[in-house]
């Protein structure tokens, strides 16, 4: 279990809501958050500055909510959860309540609440490219992440030089990997990469033809899944040379949640002719 910092019931007056009365006039409502974060060092060293400020967090959740007015408590949190995630870096994850007492149901309730969780997750991305300026498209992709608030690029392997994999008549691919934190769940992640393929115009020529910037989720968190859109952790890496050399550069001692092995003993045994040029 986390450590966490809670802080109960914060009274806050501010104007969101459906109805044009709440909008005008205001009515009170209650912040409740846990955040999580790792807090030993702060009870070794009893000093602010290696824990969150509460008192800091409290007028930051005030502020937010009353600059900003929203019809529904579900858009209030789910903003509020961003902004508190986007600017205190310590915080991994956190629960958010948000009650609204005042409620105008027209019939005598205690309160209604929203209650939601939001956090850090990790991902590793593979990136390949084969057509036109192959490394400007894979920093292009690395530039889209590290540009979105959603975003932290943790490390980025070195590009490799391979040949092509499953149809063979196509130039030279350049490869590498990153490992990311993202605020986005795994659907939203495949849509945001997809959006980022797009955006460089990628024309598909079958599915392993030539590409100006191929996006693939390799790991997510220790997920597993199997939709027919996406299926995590990606089901072939360990067949790609390519994926698993610049891979084994950022993280060797992965450990593989289906295959029960590290990056760096899957890379040991990849079938088939090697596609690492340089
Ligand atoms: P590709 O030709 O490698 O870009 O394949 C893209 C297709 O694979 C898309 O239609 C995705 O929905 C699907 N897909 C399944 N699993 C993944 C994954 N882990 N990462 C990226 N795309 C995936």
């Amino acid at each position: 279990m986390m450590d966490k910092i809670s802080i109960k019931r914060l009274e806050v007056f501010a104007n969101h809501g459906v109805l044009k009365e709440e909008r005008e006039l205001g009515q009170k409502f209650y912040v409740s958050c846990n955040l999580y974060l790792d807090i030993r060092k702060a009870g070794k060293t009893d000093s602010l500055e290696d824990t969150v400020d509460y008192g800091k967090v409290c007028f930051r959740m005030t502020r937010f909510l009353t600059e900003h007015v929203y019809k529904l408590i579900e858009t209030a949190a789910e903003e509020l959860a961003n902004e508190l995630l986007y600017t205190i870096p310590q915080i991994t994850s956190l629960d958010l309540e948000i009650e609204k007492p005042w409620a105008p149901v027209g019939l005598p309730l205690e309160t209604v609440s929203v209650c939601i969780s939001r956090g850090w997750h990790e991902a590793y991305i593979a990136l390949g490219s084969n057509l036109g300026d192959k490394e400007a498209y894979l920093k292009h992709g690395i530039q889209s992440m590290e540009q979105s608030k959603d975003f932290r690029v943790k490390s980025v392997s070195s590009f490799l030089t391979t040949r092509p994999y499953g149809m063979k008549e196509q130039d030279n691919f350049l490869n590498g990997c990153m490992k990311v934190e993202t605020l986005l769940m795994p659907e939203e992640l495949l849509d945001f990469l997809q959006g980022v393929e797009r955006s460089v115009n990628r024309v598909r020529q079958g599915k392993w033809g030539p590409r100006t910037l191929d996006l693939d989720i390799l790991f997510y968190d220790d997920i597993i899944m199997d939709a027919d859109n996406l299926k995590i952790p990606h089901v072939d890496l360990q067949n790609r040379d390519f994926v698993l050399e610049p891979l084994k550069q950022i993280a060797p001692n992965y450990y593989h949640p289906v295959l029960h092995e590290t990056i760096s003993r899957l890379a040991e045994k990849v079938p088939g002719e090697p596609t690492i040029v340089k």
